[in-house]
């Protein structure tokens, strides 16, 4: 079953203490259609300017993404910098460039309305309603967010709420939602709102399931040497939308075997620069984590 992923592309600059990469590949749904690749066909809707590199473009063929629905505007394509911290979980925004994504207008390709797995990765909120707006009758759609939406189009991202199956944030940005510092009652609060299942990320420590009656929780996978955890979330949601849409049920049991398959892929991103973990990377490495994140938390 394919999944439809909206978000943004972008060349990134990135820094940490021991290294600085610039015009990185980059942006919400890259990272998200890469780690989706793994488990089935992706079909990416998003927009580049005219210096988007070729071998950029490569990559997502490669990896089986159409880019069918990604525009390819006169202009720059949008561009990201940030900065981590020595512990590698603050990181500052240094810099944000719209360009081509100040007019775009995700128009999808008549046979991708269809599609029945759909991902609203990271971008404004009034975008992905318009991405929904042309959805015919989607099976499970998940959205991703950030808190700059929180901020600045609240409303917006509260009606999309009402829209959507999943939600996937942060543990701040699940307070800074609603309010509430206790994440069970945030959780019930966001739930209230609209989606019916709800994911709860926390970094280096894992990850919180929501659903009703349903609760899991999964630890991340031990990484010695954190190298750019940038797009870590967007992985997270790509390889949890691709098992669902590879399983093509929607219980309780295999949302968590999708919480894990987005932490076995997000591990893996961070383990090095942009893409590059993810280029390298087969099935059977995924398999082999997804296994290791059994052993590591199962008791009797
Ligand atoms: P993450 O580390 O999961 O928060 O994702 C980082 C990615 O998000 C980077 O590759 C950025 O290009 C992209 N990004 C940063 N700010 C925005 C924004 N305002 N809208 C869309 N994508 C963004």
């Amino acid at each position: 079953m394919s999944v439809l992923v909206v978000g943004s592309v972008a060349l990134d600059s990135v820094r940490t203490q021991s290294a600085a990469h610039d015009n990185l590949l980059g942006g919400s749904a890259s990272y998200a259609s890469m780690a989706a690749s793994f488990f089935g066909p992706v079909r990416m809707v998003g927009i580049v300017g005219d210096d988007f590199p070729r071998a950029y473009m490569d990559l997502f063929a490669s990896r089986g993404v159409d880019t069918a629905g990604l525009q390819r505007a006169k202009g720059k394509t949008f561009a990201w910098s940030g900065e981590y911290e020595a512990n590698m979980n603050n990181r500052r925004t240094l810099s944000v460039a719209l360009n081509v994504f100040e007019t775009f207008r995700p128009d999808l390709p008549a046979a991708w309305r269809e599609t029945e797995y759909v991902l609203l990765a990271n971008i404004a909120p009034a975008l992905q309603h318009h991405v929904l707006d042309q959805m015919r009758r989607p099976k499970f759609v998940v959205a991703d967010t950030m808190d700059l939406w929180i901020e600045t189009t609240r409303d917006d991202l509260v009606r999309l709420l009402g829209r959507v199956d999943m939600l996937i944030l942060n543990d701040g940005e699940a307070k800074q939602l609603t309010g509430i510092d206790s994440l069970p009652r945030a959780a019930a609060a966001l739930r209230s709102m609209g989606p019916r299942w709800l994911a709860i990320k926390k970094g280096e420590h894992g990850c919180l399931l929501f659903g009703e009656g349903e609760f899991f929780t999964v630890g991340a996978y031990p990484l010695e040497e954190v190298k750019d955890p940038t797009g870590c979330g967007d992985c997270f949601a790509g390889g949890l939308i691709g098992h669902l849409a590879a399983s093509g049920t929607v219980d309780a049991a295999t949302l968590r075997r999708a919480v894990v398959h987005g932490s076995v892929i997000a591990s893996f991103n961070a383990e090095s620069f942009s893409l590059k973990r993810l280029e390298g990377l087969s099935k059977d490495d995924v398999a082999a984590r997804f296994d290791a994140f059994r052993r590591f938390s199962r008791f009797e």
